[in-house]
């Protein structure tokens, strides 16, 4: 599967190297010509702000919508979850809008910035190494959207069909399953295209 990494801001290079261990192909992805033949697409951590204001600019927009109305798998990571969802508190609009939820930024505050854990994530076996830097949460899901993991009662990974969203940075540790999953949902996704 090739696998595309929205490479405007944020941890690209990290993401590559997980998807390679992975099994599938990793591409960098910075114009939107090059989302043809592209099974799915990880949108980074990073700061959400300024990759939705790249996005706008590069018409990531309706590219993102298109790419997401074929059925092709997207997989929002830590800032790449705030851009996937519907609602963000505080803020008059969101970036993508495509996963019926509404997140909180910078949700751990102060005291817990930044820290590693190990999580339990429905549909993988083993708990998966998760590391959050000034994480946002989800504080809320609506119809569609299913709760994959929780971190102390609090919704840290959803998944909406095709669309994956995750507070954390999977691609910082040398545990590759969240990579793994999402390159079966490109499969799936491309065996019933
Ligand atoms: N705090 C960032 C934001 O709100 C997300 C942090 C991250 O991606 N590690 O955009």
């Amino acid at each position: 599967m090739k696998i595309g990494v929205l490479a405007l801001q944020g941890a690209v290079a990290e993401h590559i190297r997980s998807i390679r261990q992975a099994g599938g192909e990793g591409v960098a992805i910075k114009r939107t010509d090059e989302l043809a033949g592209i099974d799915g697409i990880i949108v980074p951590g990073g700061e959400s702000t300024t990759i939705g204001k790249l996005m706008r600019q590069y018409g990531f927009i309706e590219a993102l919508r298109a790419f997401a109305a074929e059925g092709k798998p997207i997989f929002g990571t830590c800032a790449g979850l705030i851009v996937l969802a519907e609602r963000i508190e505080g803020q008059e609009d969101g970036h993508l809008q495509l996963m019926n939820m509404t997140v909180a930024r910078n949700a751990f505050g102060r005291q817990r910035e930044s820290f590693e854990t190990a999580l339990d994530v429905a549909g993988v076996e083993e708990p998966v190494r998760a590391v959050f830097i000034r994480a946002p949460l989800i504080t809320s899901v609506g119809e569609g959207v299913e709760v994959l993991a929780t971190y102390k009662g609090e919704i840290v990974m959803a998944r909406q069909g095709n669309l994956l969203a995750c507070s954390y940075h999977p691609e910082l540790t040398d545990d590759y399953r969240m990579h793994t999953y999402f390159i079966t949902m490109a499969e799936e996704a491309a065996a019933v295209r």
